[in-house]
């Protein structure tokens, strides 16, 4: 996601933690103050070498009161060691940056444990500051019996001016894969009868795998988010995107030291039932204890009225220090993190069907 491969504005100009952490402070109070005006300039200077030690990160506001009847419905638990396995596996790809080999090689391999499943593809190519290349966005549709579409989404994407560093990206960009394709697991087992053509009781779900997240070169408008400005534009056109109740992104969720914060562009109820979800698990303790504007692949539909929310934890490692860099590896994730985060996002989805 979300931030300037060369960061890092002003915190450049501080070489001292403490005045970058100052100009932090200062600029995550005019977010919360002013609104999203000031946050492309700050989201910057919070990604800086440089994302806030906690400590420093403002508190989020707690959750209003929840506005759904509790029920007996079980509740979900995905096969976290499985999902654990399938990101060893993904990152074991190496990088996987767009256009490069490894790259083609993921995309059989979503597409290889989708069979039996309705798949549909978004490819284009996508013009860049370092050229062209192909993009492709894989669709998986899971039919349910009521009228709308619930939309999971997750990249697959490593950075393209990451190339030859040995950056594997397990967190950024092999959790959200991973985590995706134990949901159709999931989903999958969850279907009314045997065979692709029985439906889920409740929305439809697609869960989509999108490409081109990473910037190629130093993120901006223009720089990131290939994929999904695409996809939105699609859906737009066909009709789509009026039939999306929720949308919600999975990224960086592996951490085991796993923080998801409130994403301030995200859609408050939408991150409030998210909440609610956790509290029914008892895992609301690694939510939203903090709140940043993230820019992310929801972006481009909330840009358009879809309610959308990052699921996202971008507090990884002291300083997020293991973001964007070589130390983005298996060691630090954990199975518990991808099943907080898996059971929590399909209690999500029930609490959704409810309403
Ligand atoms: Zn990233």
């Amino acid at each position: 996601m979300k931030r300037p491969a060369t960061n890092i504005g002003i915190c450049q100009a501080f070489p001292g933690a403490l005045l970058c952490t100052l100009w932090l402070k200062i600029c995550l109070a005019l977010v919360l103050s002013i609104g999203l005006t000031s946050a492309v300039a700050c989201s910057k200077a919070t990604s800086a070498d440089a994302a806030a030690p906690k400590s420093e990160l403002p508190a989020a506001a707690s959750p209003a009161p929840q506005p759904w009847a509790p029920d007996s419905a079980p509740l979900p638990h995905i096969d976290s060691k499985r999902a654990f396995q399938y990101t060893r596996e993904v990152t074991a790809f190496g990088e996987r940056y767009i256009g490069n080999e490894n790259h083609k090689k993921l995309e059989r391999y979503i597409i290889d444990h989708l069979k039996g499943d309705q798949v549909e593809d978004d490819a284009f190519t996508a013009d860049t500051v370092e050229g062209k290349f192909p993009v492709r966005n894989i669709i998986a549709k899971f039919s349910g019996t009521k009228d709308g579409i619930i939309v999971i989404m997750g990249h697959y994407d490593t950075n393209y001016w990451l190339r030859g560093t040995g950056y594997v990206g397990a967190n950024d960009g092999g959790s959200s894969t991973a985590i995706l394709l134990e949901y159709a697991n999931q989903l999958r087992g969850a279907r009314s009868g045997d065979g692709s053509g029985k439906k889920r009781e409740g929305y439809s779900v697609w869960l989509v795998w999108t490409d081109g997240e990473e910037a190629v070169k130093s993120w901006s408008q223009t720089d990131g988010l290939y994929g999904t400005r695409h996809l939105a534009q699609q859906w737009e056109k066909d009709g789509t995107l009026k039939k999306i109740k929720a949308l919600m992104v999975m990224d960086m969720i592996g951490d085991a030291d796993l923080d998801i914060l409130r994403d301030t562009n995200s859609t408050p109820w939408l991150l409030d039932l998210i909440h609610g979800a956790a509290e029914r698990l008892g895992y609301q303790s690694h939510f939203y204890v903090y709140e940043a504007p993230i820019d992310d692949d929801h972006l481009p539909f909330v840009k358009r009225g879809v309610p959308s929310a990052d699921v996202i934890d971008l507090d990884y490692g002291y300083h997020n220090v293991f973001h964007h860099t070589s130390q983005d590896t298996m060691d630090k994730l954990s199975p518990k993190s991808l099943e907080i985060v898996g059971d929590t996002t399909l209690e999500t989805i029930h609490l959704l069907d409810q309403r």
